[in-house]
């Protein structure tokens, strides 16, 4: 297993795997775990002992990745290898983002730490927190104190191809390009933040909002994307930009026969969003003159992270360990692996 004290890798972009432990759920069910790391980033997910169904079988399979994070892995040991590299890359005037990916229940919210209900929660160990803390840890540091960087905080939802904020009562925000191709939020609040403890009240509030379903009840949060940024600004221009991004659940259309429009016309949403998600990282990869951007409300929105050429990405996949997940673990390892 990974440890603290194994060297991190530079990236520009890094994409990591994390298994987390079958639930209770799962353990009551007698699910099988089928996923292993062997190590050296590898992740296998193996074939089921019971055939389900003969069109689900599977072989066993090997990806491999930056990094794979077994079940015992706690957030601050994924956000060491992941988020933490980048915040000197906001810093350095850059643009940094940070994925969680994944169907869902896998842990998005749970590793980045907009998890806000309840017993479960970890809002101060999750990489929005942590890299909240690293954030004012650099800005008192004497090479950037003299710089004038003032923090500021956004928190907004993508959903269905619309833009909601989360510090503002899900207002609808509309999304503009100008000539020159710069992407504007329009009226998206933008929180200056004194604190680490300022950010966390500002991820809780928006953590709130964003499943206090009022317009599209409790499928809010598991079919929308939610961008958490923490901007640097000096003298009112943008310096650098931090992006951390809890995405909306990868499964397809699983119900496929669903006649529900409604769910049709959302999921095929997700998916574009998805795919284009995958494009444009992979062009950043390819230093690729074209971003195709304009694919969907989320890669035009996080426009900026994909262009220049101090522009870091990293993306965690999250994956649940049972054999009733398999159909969708293989489809994350796919994902996460066509996307460098
Ligand atoms: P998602 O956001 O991908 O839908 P969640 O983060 O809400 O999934 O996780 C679903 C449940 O599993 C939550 O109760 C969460 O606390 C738990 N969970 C997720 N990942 C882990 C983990 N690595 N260790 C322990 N519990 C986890
Ligand atoms: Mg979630």
């Amino acid at each position: 297993p990974m440890s603290l004290s194994d060297p991190v890798k530079p990236h520009r972009i890094c994409v990591c795997v994390r298994k987390r432990p079958l639930n209770k759920k799962e353990l009551a069910k007698k699910e099988i775990d089928v996923v292993t790391i062997p190590g050296n980033g590898a992740m296998v997910l193996h074939e089921p002992k019971q055939k389900v169904d003969l069109t689900k079988y599977l072989e066993n399979q090997t990806f491999h990745f930056d990094y794979s994070f077994d079940e015992d892995s706690t957030n601050d040991l994924i956000y060491r290898f992941t988020a933490k590299p980048l915040v000197k890359t906001v810093f350095e005037g850059g643009m940094a983002t940070c994925f969680a990916y994944g169907q869902t229940g896998s842990g998005k919210t749970h590793t980045m730490g907009g998890d806000f209900t309840g017993k479960s929660q970890n809002s101060s160990n999750g990489i929005y927190a942590l890299a909240a803390q690293d954030v004012f840890t650099l800005l008192k540091q004497k090479r950037y104190a003299d710089m004038d960087l003032c923090p500021y905080v956004t928190f907004f939802e993508i959903y269905n191809g619309k833009v909601f904020d989360l510090l503002n009562k899900k207002a609808k925000l509309r999304v503009l390009e100008d000539d020159k191709q710069q992407v504007n939020v329009v009226g998206l609040q933008e929180v200056p933040v004194l604190s680490v403890d300022d950010v966390i009240k500002m991820i809780e509030k928006g953590s709130a909002c964003r499943t206090s379903g009022q317009t599209f009840a409790n499928a809010s949060s598991s079919r929308s994307h939610a961008v958490l940024q923490v901007i640097l600004r000096r003298r009112n221009f943008l310096h650098g930009k931090f992006s951390l991004v809890d995405l909306a659940g990868n499964e397809r259309g699983t119900d496929v026969s669903s006649n529900d429009r409604h769910t049709i016309v959302e999921t095929a949403e997700i998916n574009r969003s998805l795919l284009a998600l995958k494009e444009c990282i992979r062009s950043l990869g390819q230093n690729s003159e074209h971003i195709p951007f304009r694919m969907s409300k989320l890669t035009q929105v996080l426009r900026d992270s994909f262009i220049g050429e101090n522009s870091r990405t990293c993306m965690i996949a999250m994956i649940s360990p049972g054999m009733g997940s398999c159909e969708y673990t293989l489809n994350t390892l796919r994902y996460a692996n066509r996307v460098k």
